[in-house]
């Protein structure tokens, strides 16, 4: 379960653990979690981002700072690169090897940034990874869902 605090000292909403005594908030002040303080509960971490940004929304009247807790990409590992190269040069032709370079980037790690795409297109011998990208972003293959993040629609 997960909850949501005020931070006294700088009045931020914050997501935590409720299994966790303390949290530490960005300003730096340690919270103690208790049950009387928490404003919320959330089962899942993107339902506790969608709280915290509505708790900051009527607290500041602003959403625009919260950070998405759920959004964050997963860690990249070698392996998950390398099977995203295999399964791309089974594709058949250069235009469907990209489009499976995203399906697969997509898979492994759900947001995918321009170095990730670079990586895999360097890897598969095609040139021009930015021109690719954008082909696929014009052709409603891929989508930006925040700046600098991609994935497929
Ligand atoms: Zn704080």
């Amino acid at each position: 379960m997960f909850g949501v605090v005020v931070c006294p000292q700088c009045g931020r909403a914050k997501g935590v653990e409720l299994a966790k005594k303390t949290s530490s908030c960005q300003c730096g002040f340690e919270i103690r979690v208790h049950p009387s303080r928490v404003r919320a509960q959330a089962v899942t971490a993107r339902e506790l981002a969608g709280m915290v940004g509505r708790i900051n929304a009527e607290i500041h009247g602003a959403p625009d700072e919260v950070q998405p807790i759920a959004a964050k990409p997963r860690k990249r590992d070698r392996d998950a690169f390398a099977r995203i190269v295999a399964d791309a040069n089974r594709a058949g032709d250069r235009r469907q090897k990209v489009r499976e370079a995203a399906e697969g980037l997509a898979r492994e790690f759900v947001l995918f940034s321009f170095d990730d795409w670079r990586r895999i297109l360097d890897a598969l011998g095609v040139s021009n990874a930015q021109d690719r990208l954008e082909e696929l972003v014009r052709g409603n293959f891929v989508y930006e869902p925040k700046p600098g993040y991609y994935r497929t629609v």
